[in-house]
């Protein structure tokens, strides 16, 4: 026997409807909020992830999957969504298409991370991008958009965190200011903070070390350095979400794991999924176009983890949609009344009924037993008879009761029960 890779897990078919309810609403919110649709390709260059999440973060630093292909090109599987779908904006000439460019995602996403409860290596994440606009309604219509696709999947619990880290401008004032802070306590902080500490400061703030959480705690707040426009901007976004009813706290640590934030960054965050409670987390990044080699242009998106919103709805009342069953199971009796089921099964499917029929070989009791134990709704059972009068006795299993129904009517009286 082979096993799965470690930090990787398969769905199994008992429990796929769960992903799909999950990407169907997804989708359906994307559709309300008019973003489309973009796919990219599972690996980039390896490049793409170093330039576009940044060499000062832990994905870039120590989560990758890079390999050789047999090229000799550096590839790397996709770490996260946004920096593909910023190379495929720059690289199809979208930039010159009427702006707004509003696009999601689902895709897998690959780190090499230690697994635990809520942290895969292979994971899977809905997301979304607006690309060409600045405006601070953008940035609301996107928090927005999260919180209408958590909201539509009930989880209520799932509390909005918001913060602004400014613009270059400012954020070089505080990260001076942070540099300050951290400077006497540097010896006693993790590796990686000191080389945090010259190259992004601010990124000290997301470290997840007990030894460096005690001094993070104490730091100087990036909302008293915000410049006017930054200030203002974050106002406004919070102001907007008030008229839009949605409750959120400001949280000056939420700094978000990746380089490219700017102003905006929030994460909805849950405490009923353990240590790994964040769920979504975006932000604005109005530097990585520039970053990535295109004429600078303003940015905004999140990420929203599947596999955690689906062990906060597993561990909270949110609940799925019913798993789909087959609306009738059709038995037969002898070689004619067979040919009969399959044939009809057939035409039931063309017309949208999930119907079955036996595959085994069993007799019509252990065709029943069967018919029960996958929970189809009604089973008809065809033997000489049927065949002659071309009409079933349709059994509803739910009561028992049944009901003579004509063949070349079955799909229309199983289609109006089924609704
Ligand atoms: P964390 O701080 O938990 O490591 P992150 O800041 O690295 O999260 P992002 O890069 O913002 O995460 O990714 C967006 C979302 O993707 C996260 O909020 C989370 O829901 C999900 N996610 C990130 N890494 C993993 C992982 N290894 N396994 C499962 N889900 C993940
Ligand atoms: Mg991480």
């Amino acid at each position: 026997m082979i096993n799965i890779p470690k930090g990787t897990k398969d769905v199994l078919p008992n429990q796929s409807y769960k992903w799909q309810y999950i990407e169907e609403t997804a989708r359906e919110v994307a559709r309300a909020f008019n973003f489309k649709e973009v796919r990219t390709p599972v690996f980039e260059h390896t490049e793409l992830f170093q330039r576009g999440v940044g060499e000062t973060t832990d994905v870039v630093n120590k989560e990758m999957y890079t390999f050789e292909d047999k090229g000799g090109r550096s590839i790397t599987l996709k770490p996260e969504g946004t920096a593909g779908v910023v190379r495929l904006f720059l690289e199809n000439g979208l930039a010159s298409s009427p702006l707004p460019v509003k696009a999601y995602y689902i895709t897998p996403a690959f780190r090499y991370e230690r697994p635990q409860a809520g942290r895969l290596r292979e994971f899977h994440q809905f997301g979304l991008e607006v690309f060409g606009s600045a405006s601070p309604e953008t940035d609301a219509e996107v928090i927005l958009a999260a919180f209408s696709f958590l909201n539509k999947l009930g989880l209520k619990g799932v509390k909005l965190q918001l913060n602004s880290i400014g613009c270059p401008i400012c954020r070089n004032q505080y990260n001076t200011a942070l540099k300050n802070y951290f400077r006497p306590h540097l010896d006693e902080m993790c590796p990686t903070c000191r080389s945090r500490f010259d190259k992004n400061p601010l990124r000290i703030l997301d470290c997840k070390e007990e030894g460096c959480k005690k001094y993070t705690s104490g730091a100087p707040e990036i909302l008293d350095y915000l410049c006017d426009d930054c200030k203002n901007h974050f106002e406004k976004v919070k102001s907007l979400l008030d008229s839009a009813g949605v409750e959120y706290t400001v949280n000056s640590r939420i700094v978000r794991g990746l380089d490219y934030y700017t102003k905006t960054v929030f994460e909805f965050v849950s405490t009923e999924i353990g240590a790994q409670g964040t769920v979504c987390g975006g932000g604005r990044y109005d530097g990585l176009i520039g970053q990535l080699g295109g004429n600078p242009l303003p940015a905004i998106g999140f990420a929203a983890g599947i596999e955690r919103i689906l062990l906060l709805m597993e561990n909270t009342s949110a609940g799925f949609p019913e798993e789909q069953k087959p609306l009738i199971y059709i038995a037969g009796m002898d070689e004619t009344s067979r040919n009969l089921a399959f044939k009809t099964a057939l035409e039931l499917r063309g017309k949208g009924v999930c119907a079955e029929v036996d595959h085994m070989g069993r007799s019509v009791k252990a065709q029943f037993k069967y018919a029960d134990k996958i929970s189809a709704k009604f089973v008809a059972v065809i033997g000489e008879n049927e065949v002659k009068t071309k009409t079933v006795n349709l059994k509803k299993m739910s009561d028992g009761t049944s009901k003579e129904v004509k063949i070349e009517d079955l799909s229309k009286y199983l289609l109006q029960e089924e609704n």
